[in-house]
């Protein structure tokens, strides 16, 4: 079957059949596997790839921005589990043309975002490519056994919270594109594309405050609150103009005549955290977030006050 007819997640279920996972183990279908261990602790682990011309224009980001978004976007999938990073493995394939220099720059941001969260390159693989480049992490993380906080565990009646404002990414990559001058406004939105910051802290910290399900949103909310919704067998009622929007996109957005609502809901690579959380635990969370709206017993997203069926970004 055609791909773009299945979609990456329909080819995602076809690869998963058949897997038979030991009792207590979570695989595929989660930010991060969840492997027991002897001790009462449970190891995450999760691969994310980064390709030119897919995920990145090698000629538009610089090497140091490169090195910390490839870092950045696998240690928030650990962010999202409520974990702790452990440490990470990194493959290249690079291309002819590449030297060096290039990748000296590359680690300089690998490593920045890797020691603020507290997680060292335990290994990895090298190789060329004859065509493009192409970035695979790998990383691992842990947390106390039950600690983590799958996409599952969202029940009707538990508030829908976003750590921070949405469609940052996508309006910073609109600007790389677009060529547009950058004032600061438009730098604020390149820096939120190129070195997102993964919610280590606010991840753990919504663990322990009794967050439901949580997931990162790295593909937009459109499509990522579907995934949390389905894992869960639930439906939300959104509220769009609660969604928190940055002040320099709202700026940008006059001044280009974007559609903030479209790229809040349907841009991705946020690496903000989607959590669920019964009003109880959220009335006294001092992480800071916004309430977006609330979980309910139907099995869709609804999106109150918008005519859009937002559907988030897909690869095929
Ligand atoms: P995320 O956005 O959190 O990185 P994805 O949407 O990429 O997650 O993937 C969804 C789930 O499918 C994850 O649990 C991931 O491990 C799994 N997955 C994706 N591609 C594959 C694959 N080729 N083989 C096995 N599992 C996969
Ligand atoms: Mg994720």
């Amino acid at each position: 079957m055609d791909l773009k007819e299945l979609g990456e997640f329909g080819l995602i279920r076809r690869i998963a059949e058949g897997i038979g996972v030991p009792a207590g183990v979570t695989g595929i279908g989660d930010d991060c596997a969840v492997l027991p261990q002897r001790d009462g602790r449970v190891t995450l682990v999760s691969t994310d790839m980064l390709m030119d011309g897919v995920h990145f224009i090698l000629d538009e980001a610089s090497p140091c921005e490169l090195g910390w978004k490839s870092a950045a976007v696998n240690l928030s999938d650990v962010a999202a589990m409520g974990g702790k990073p452990v440490g990470t493995f990194l493959a290249f394939a690079l291309p002819p043309g590449l030297g060096s220099a290039w990748v000296d720059a590359f680690m300089r941001g690998y490593k920045e975002i890797s020691a603020a969260c507290g997680a060292p390159l335990l290994g990895g693989d090298t190789t060329g490519s004859k065509d493009r480049l192409c970035v695979c992490v790998t990383v691992l993380g842990e947390c106390a056994a039950g600690a983590e906080v799958l996409r599952s565990g969202a029940r009707p009646g538990d508030l829908v919270c976003v750590t921070g404002p949405l469609g940052d990414a996508a309006a910073g990559l609109q600007v790389v594109l677009g060529g547009l001058p950058r004032g600061a406004d438009e730098a604020a939105l390149v820096a939120r594309h190129y070195r997102p910051r993964p919610r280590v802290a606010e991840g753990q910290a919504l663990a322990a405050a009794g967050a439901t399900a949580m997931m990162d949103i790295s593909d937009g909310i459109g499509s990522d609150l579907r995934h949390l919704l389905e894992a869960s067998g639930v439906g939300a009622r959104i509220r769009v103009a609660d969604l928190p929007v940055s002040a320099e996109l709202r700026r940008c957005a006059r001044k280009y005549g974007w559609d903030v609502e479209k790229l809040a809901i349907d841009g991705g690579e946020d690496y903000e955290l989607l959590f669920t959380m019964p009003p109880a635990a959220e009335a006294g969370l001092d992480v800071p977030h916004t309430v977006i709206g609330e979980i309910t017993d139907g099995r869709k997203p609804e999106w109150a006050g918008s005519g859009a069926d937002h559907a988030g970004y897909h690869h095929f």
